[in-house]
């Protein structure tokens, strides 16, 4: 039973998933759950719940730091921090050009943050090296949507619909652990239709599936594939939906064709009977969804596993049909928002794209500079972290709201660039593994202090409401932006007296583009529980549901397009025999620098355990909890153990929300997708020995 709403409690959302859970906070700082937020109806998840622990926690930094002489940190004024950093900027990029200057957003940043730190710095650092940690998260997804539809949004109907669909098939997404809440929609659809789920792990999700396909790490490509034969095989296409709605498919029936199903059941360890299963189940629904998250995605070829999804539901004639298609579950707080506005290397706000002439000279108008003024494409996420230092060329990185020593992949080297740069400045509410290597830590506001706008992962733009004043010494991120312009010699663009006034400026800078939010208001937001993007004039709805009729290319067509397996990066061998994969906990968020430090979090998951078989545990000699070092081509780190018969005899499993001795990024591989970028997370090699004592 949800308590009712005290009069001057506030309505806003949790700061962490893109869930966003819909609660209200109360003036003693009290957490409840919105039952009238249509998404979460009234159910939010512990994290959800402690959040608000984090407010007044005794850790927070409420001063900014500087380093001083003796290597340490310590506090200074406001005007003496920002003066140094301008300061050093300046100096850099008067002695090595304005790509020695680098800025790194966050998928947790609101919709006017993540815009106005695009604009910061194109404008005012002038570099076109900015890119944010959503690169590590939603890149693949973004990238193969915008190849198969022409558009990008997470998930193109509301997730009322998922209730209704008759066949879900989740792929690499363990919903019941990384946002609880959406389980009531998905037990709703299992009472009603077949739920089937893909993952090397039977996970508290895959349990819950009346199909369970549990491949190889890194096949998730051929599996599709192998499906889209087998629906070809079995006249399964919808041959009408393909001649009416898209282009392409011959090619990729034939790759498709072209590769046996014993091969695929081989490679994949998947027995054929289950592919053909579910495929069926797919096909003959009356309406169906696939719906991905980061197990096929965070691969070297993440975006094309995305196109062979894409592919497979549309020959099977889904999308855009009732309760159908295809969608991945973002999973930042605002990592839908975060890729829309222009904190991407390769993008402009309203999802345009930095290269196009036109999307340039659109924006340019907007801010009042020349086109030939802004720069082009910057680095990507771990490409940019991998060129810090002199040896790289970038010699100084602001940071805002990201943790990128913990949650990037080959975590140590990533550290060891940090330690090579002249001016690290990190913004953040605490010291975490970052700022600890930090020159500068600004202290910002927590999500209970500020007002902005947020996108879920339906593509619904919502109001994060403030609740309390900032604690006295602490600015926003977008004061602390404002105030280096100003110091830049750029203040006068970027002189806001609210978020609100920044979110009609990015309104403007994104009227006519993919993602347009120029008919959008936080009085309309207010009106209609949240606003689905596009939404291109003040008279227009907005858009819950995609494609019914056309997709976003100019013929109005969805594009097939043909897609091979290959391996991963890095496979098992005589070294390193075993695959390791990463993932979540319940009760920590992305890198933990926020959970971490929430003790009614921390007394439930207080480290990281290890995920092993059975079998491999006896043949190693290890028992639950002993340890294991593990080692891979990047680094070691050494886990308590978990025995589980849940996850596949050759493959290791361990959470990434740690840093320092037990940070599973530092055996991770940073073989890069070609189009979208994202690291390879999910597949690697290594081996595992007991460590001496400890059994
Ligand atoms: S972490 Fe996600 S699922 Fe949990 S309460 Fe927050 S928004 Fe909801």
């Amino acid at each position: 039973m949800v308590a009712p709403l005290t009069p001057l409690s506030v309505r806003t959302h949790c700061p962490y998933c893109a869930f966003q859970c819909g609660m209200t906070v109360s003036p003693a700082l009290e957490v409840r759950p919105d039952a009238t937020f249509p998404v979460n109806r009234g159910q939010m998840c512990i994290k959800g719940f402690t959040s608000a622990d984090l407010l007044d926690h005794r850790e927070r930094v409420t001063t900014p730091l500087l380093r001083g002489p003796d290597g340490r940190l310590g506090p200074v004024s406001w005007e003496a921090a920002l003066d140094f950093v301008a300061e050093r900027l300046l100096a850099i990029r008067e002695a090595h050009g304005p790509e020695a200057l680098a800025a790194f957003g966050s998928g947790a940043l609101t919709n006017e943050k993540a815009y106005l730190l695009g604009k910061f710095a194109r404008l005012a650092l002038r570099t076109p090296h900015i890119d944010y940690n959503g690169r590590y998260c939603m890149a693949s997804a973004a990238a193969g949507q915008n190849r198969a539809f022409g558009i990008d949004r997470g998930l193109p109907f509301p997730v009322g619909d998922i209730a209704e669909t008759k066949a879900l098939l989740l792929w690499g997404s363990n919903a019941a652990e990384t946002m609880p809440p959406i389980m009531q929609w998905i037990s709703a659809q299992r009472a009603q239709g077949a739920l089937m789920v893909v993952d090397p792990r039977r996970t508290e999700t895959a349990r819950a599936a009346e199909l369970h396909l549990q491949p190889t790490p890194g096949t998730d490509l051929l599996l599709a594939n192998g499906l889209l034969h087998l629906a070809i095989e079995d006249g399964l296409v919808d041959e009408a939906y393909v001649e009416a709605r898209t282009v392409g498919f011959e090619a990729v029936r034939q790759t498709v064709l072209a590769v046996h199903p014993a091969h695929v059941e081989r490679l994949t360890g998947v027995p054929i009977e289950k592919h053909r299963r579910a495929v069926h189940l797919l096909a003959e629904a009356e309406s169906a969804m696939l719906l991905s998250g980061r197990g096929p995605e965070q691969q070297s070829k993440g975006t094309d596993t995305v196109v062979a999804f894409t592919n497979l539901m549309l020959a099977l004639g889904k999308v855009g049909k009732p309760r159908s298609g295809y969608g991945c579950l973002t999973g930042q707080g605002n990592g839908q928002g975060g890729r829309e506005h222009g904190q991407k290397a390769d993008q402009l706000p309203g999802y345009r794209s930095i290269e196009s002439a036109e999307d340039r000279a659109a924006l340019a108008r907007v801010w009042g500079v020349d086109a030939a003024t802004l720069p082009r494409k910057g680095k990507s996420a771990y490409e940019l972290l991998d060129a810090l230092g002199p040896a790289g060329g970038i010699r100084a990185l602001l940071v805002f709201g990201s943790n990128v020593a913990v949650a990037s992949p080959n975590a140590r080297h990533v550290g060891e660039r940090l330690g090579a740069l002249e001016l690290l400045v990190v913004c953040d509410a605490f010291v975490n593994e970052t700022a600890a290597a930090a020159h500068v830590v600004l202290p910002i506001t927590q999500w209970a202090e500020e007002d902005g706008t947020m996108t879920n992962l339906e593509g619904r733009v919502i109001l994060r409401r403030r609740v309390r004043p900032p604690p006295p010494g602490v600015k926003s991120d977008l004061e602390i932006i404002g105030a280096l312009a100003e110091r830049l010699g750029e203040g006068a663009r970027f002189r806001f007296s609210s978020a609100e006034e920044v979110f009609a400026e990015l309104g403007r800078a994104s009227a006519g583009g993919r993602a347009d939010y120029s008919g959008i208001s936080y009085r309309k937001i207010d009106a209609q529980d949240g606003v689905f993007w596009p939404c291109p004039a003040p008279d227009h709805p907005g858009t819950p549901r995609l494609f019914a009729e056309r997709f976003a290319f100019p013929d109005g067509k969805a594009r097939f397009q043909a897609v091979r397996h290959r391996d991963a990066a890095e496979l098992p061998d005589a070294a390193y025999p075993l695959y390791f994969t990463t993932g979540r906990y319940k009760e920590h968020y992305n890198s933990g620098a926020q959970t971490r430090r929430v003790a009614a979090l921390t007394e439930i998951r207080p480290a990281p355990r290890l995920q092993l078989h059975p079998r491999l545990a006896a043949r190693l000699g290890v028992a639950e909890g002993d340890e294991l070092l593990i080692e891979s081509r990047r680094g070691e780190v050494t886990f308590a153990i978990a025995v589980s018969p849940d996850i596949r005899p050759d493959t290791l499993f361990a959470p990434f929300h740690w840093g320092g001795k037990t940070a599973a990024n530092v055996l991770t591989v940073p073989a890069l997708d070609p189009v979208s970028r994202m690291p390879e997370f999910k597949v690697c090699a290594v081996r595992a020995t007991a460590v001496a004592g400890s059994v």
